[in-house]
């Protein structure tokens, strides 16, 4: 599996950094993890619609904006000829308005399944899993499997249900977490979203092979997310825009941060 970074930055993107989106592929599936503004800047048109599955971890702008560009690039490449297969779009089904919006588009050439906790999905030889978050809305964990490696991604989450994730990331190699806050600022323990230092604590009990942040709040540098984190965990990075990590690549950054 290869992971291509399309998105780090929450609620809104800024030049060069775009709201969370994510490309898995292996051979030739592609997962895109997230929609969020800006992501499909970073996609190869139309070559990255071909065999394209696309998973809505949950229906906030920020992580489902680009869906309706994607939806709209489909139907346009498709009249071309341009692309053979319509692309598969899961995604949850709450709220509904939202939902029923994505999947009554017309000018689009996708098929459309809502995802719950039960959903298992083999997609190519990945198989996928949810788990659902303490968020404000129906919000997925995302566990993407092959036979030798498995990423783990949070989407948004509150610490609150920490135990749940710690078990659905159990021995990951990588663990790509949302951390939007920083404890130095004083949020409270329990929010809608993760501390950097939250972070570090389900990838510590998770026992990862590595910790990526992402979700970064736009006026923070990066760094400072990481630096948080490495006081609970020490194989961390962050997540950067239009990075490509090969499974073998990352035990190398491992060792590169001990
Ligand atoms: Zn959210
Ligand atoms: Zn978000």
């Amino acid at each position: 599996m290869k992971l291509k970074v399309l998105g780090t930055q929450s609620p809104y993107n800024t030049l060069g950094h775009n709201c969370p989106g994510f490309l898995i592929t292996d051979n030739e599936t592609k997962i895109m993890l997230d929609c969020g503004s800006g992501s499909h800047s970073l996609l190869n048109f139309p070559n990255d619609l071909n065999n394209l599955s696309i998973i809505l971890s949950h229906l906030h702008r920020d992580h489902y904006n680009d869906v309706y560009n994607m939806q709209y690039s489909s139907f346009v490449f498709h009249n071309q000829k341009r692309i053979e297969r319509p692309i598969d779009i899961y995604l949850p089904s709450n709220p509904v308005s939202i939902y029923q919006d994505i999947i009554e588009e017309t000018n689009s050439f996708a098929n459309y399944s809502a995802i719950s906790e039960k959903t298992n999905l083999q997609i190519g030889n990945i198989s996928i899993d949810f788990c659902k978050t303490d968020h404000p809305v129906e919000t997925y964990a995302v566990k993407l499997s092959n036979e030798d490696r498995t990423i783990v991604y949070t989407s948004d989450t509150s610490f609150s249900c920490k135990d749940k994730l710690v078990e659905f990331a159990k021995n990951a190699d990588l663990l790509i977490c949302e951390s939007s806050l920083l404890t130095s600022y004083g949020f409270p323990e329990i929010n809608s979203h993760l501390t950097a230092k939250q972070a570090g604590i389900i990838a510590k009990e998770s026992n990862v092979g590595g910790l990526m942040l992402t979700h970064f709040w736009p006026e923070e540098l990066p760094e400072k997310f990481v630096q948080e984190a490495k006081s609970i965990f020490s194989k961390v990075i962050a997540a950067n825009e239009g990075e490509i990590i090969d499974f073998p690549k990352i035990k190398e950054k491992e060792e590169d941060l001990r």
